[in-house]
């Protein structure tokens, strides 16, 4: 007997026939002997539409009636699936986040998960039901609900399956695992089928949709197994581990074994995958002081309003003689109070000109293999320039390697880069089930 726990996205219960599918997959890995836990979002856009409702209420809505609002969307799917797992013969129970015991900080919109006390989830387990646990939320010291960021279910998920000494976190989407790069942009993607927390770390961080950011670093700490798949289908996933050393399954049934350790000897392939993000733009400081301590103080501005930049670009003494030239991308969500906080210190910062490109992609080659393997950048930019792509900006770590392109570009420069570095599959075509890719 395993213990399992399950996280199902808003995709996957859009409606009553969704759930009672979803439903069925739950009995299915009951009556096969194992204790499940469920994690689920809310239905298909709710979340969407609550926030738009609000919007058309009030222009900047308290936070901590939002989380009031957005967690219902998550207590309607989770009461409705344990009725359906109920009426599907095996008995279920719901259980909001607070009843699920997770505690959090009171930063309403994107909080932290400070304690987990799963003590009524383990209950319900022994006695031989399933817990269904509404995703996404948890109680403040304030016995405030709050709600962890958008796509935050994962990270519920990921964390009671730590919480609960669990064999296995799966979460199931709308694609079949993930892939060398977005389907939709590539056709001829692979699914990886399997991939290290690290590499999985740079691909969600670097716009890869399929799991939330949060939930990987969760399960990279906790060394918590994950597998991502499609609940459209009964294929095998990715797994997502450190190798087999440090999973012991306690007897899973085949279907959800992991790969063996043999597969795990294999070489791994040196790229693993392509991500692509559309959501970032580029502010360019023209004519900054070149002397000590004015791109401190450009970044000190920027960190002072919360921006989360990525790269950085210095050119010294291009436009003007003693004058540099930085750039730097962020998301676009950040953006604007950024440009207005560098304009409003345009006098402390003396520099000429403050420029924004919203038109750019950001394209990051990921992979395990980069560390040991010279010449993926001449391999990286060799493939950009016969593609007839500029190539903005750079910047890497151990595992990866990410330009900067234009907007227009960029889902060209993605598919030459995947068919370069061999990546793209032979037979059969990635599925798409539809949704958002979570
Ligand atoms: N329902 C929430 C959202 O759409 C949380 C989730 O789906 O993970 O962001
Ligand atoms: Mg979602």
């Amino acid at each position: 007997m395993a213990l399992i726990v399950q996280k199902y996205g808003g995709s996957s219960v859009s409606d009553a026939q969704a759930i009672k599918r979803v439903a069925k997959r739950v009995v299915a890995t009951a009556k096969a002997g194992h204790q499940v836990v469920v994690v689920v979002s809310a239905m298909g856009d709710t979340t969407d539409d609550l926030l738009d409702l609000a919007g058309q209420l009030a222009a900047s809505p308290s936070q901590r009636e939002m989380d009031i609002l957005l967690t219902a969307g998550e207590r309607i799917s989770m009461a409705l699936l344990a009725m359906a797992i109920t009426e599907a013969g095996i008995p279920a129970s719901a259980f909001t986040g607070p009843q699920a015991g997770i505690h959090t900080d009171a930063k309403y919109g994107r909080a932290t998960i400070t304690a987990l006390i799963p003590e009524r989830i383990a209950r319900s387990i022994k006695d031989g039901h399933v817990a269904v646990v509404a995703g996404f939320q948890g109680i403040n010291d304030f016995d405030d609900v709050t709600t962890l960021g958008r796509g935050g279910s994962d990270t519920t998920a990921v964390a009671l399956a730590q919480a609960l000494n669990a064999d296995v976190c799966e979460i199931y989407t709308d694609v079949d695992g993930l892939f060398s790069a977005d389907p939709r942009v590539v056709p001829a993607a692979h699914q990886l089928h399997r991939a290290d927390f690290e590499e999985t770390l740079e691909l969600a961080a670097h716009g890869a949709k399929v799991l939330h950011l949060r939930a990987v670093e969760f399960a990279r700490r906790y060394r918590v197994p994950l597998h991502v798949r499609s609940s459209f289908s009964d294929k095998e996933g990715t797994w997502i581990s450190d190798g087999p050393a440090k999973q012991t399954l306690r007897g899973i049934v085949p279907q959800v074994a992991l790969p063996s350790s043999k597969e795990y000897s294999v070489e791994a392939p040196i790229i693993s995958g392509i991500a692509h993000d559309r959501s970032q733009e580029k502010i360019t400081v023209v004519g900054l002081p070149d002397r000590p301590g004015a791109a401190a103080k450009l970044f000190e501005i920027v960190a002072s309003v919360g921006a989360n930049i990525d790269m950085i670009v210095q050119n010294v003494g291009i436009s003007e003689q003693g004058r540099a030239n930085v750039s730097f991308t962020l998301p676009e969500a950040d953006a604007r109070r950024t440009l207005q906080a560098i304009s409003d210190a345009k006098d402390e910062l003396s520099y000429r000109e403050l420029l924004d490109n919203r038109e750019i992609g950001i394209l990051s080659l990921v992979g395990a293999g980069m560390r040991t393997n010279p010449g993926v950048s001449a391999k990286l930019f060799g493939a950009l320039s016969e593609a007839g792509i500029n190539i903005e900006m750079i910047s890497t770590s151990e595992i990866r390697i990410s330009v900067v392109t234009n907007l227009d570009e960029l889902d060209d420069a993605v598919r030459a880069v995947h068919t370069a570095f061999g990546l793209d599959a032979s037979e059969t075509e990635a599925v798409v089930y539809g949704g958002s890719g979570r």
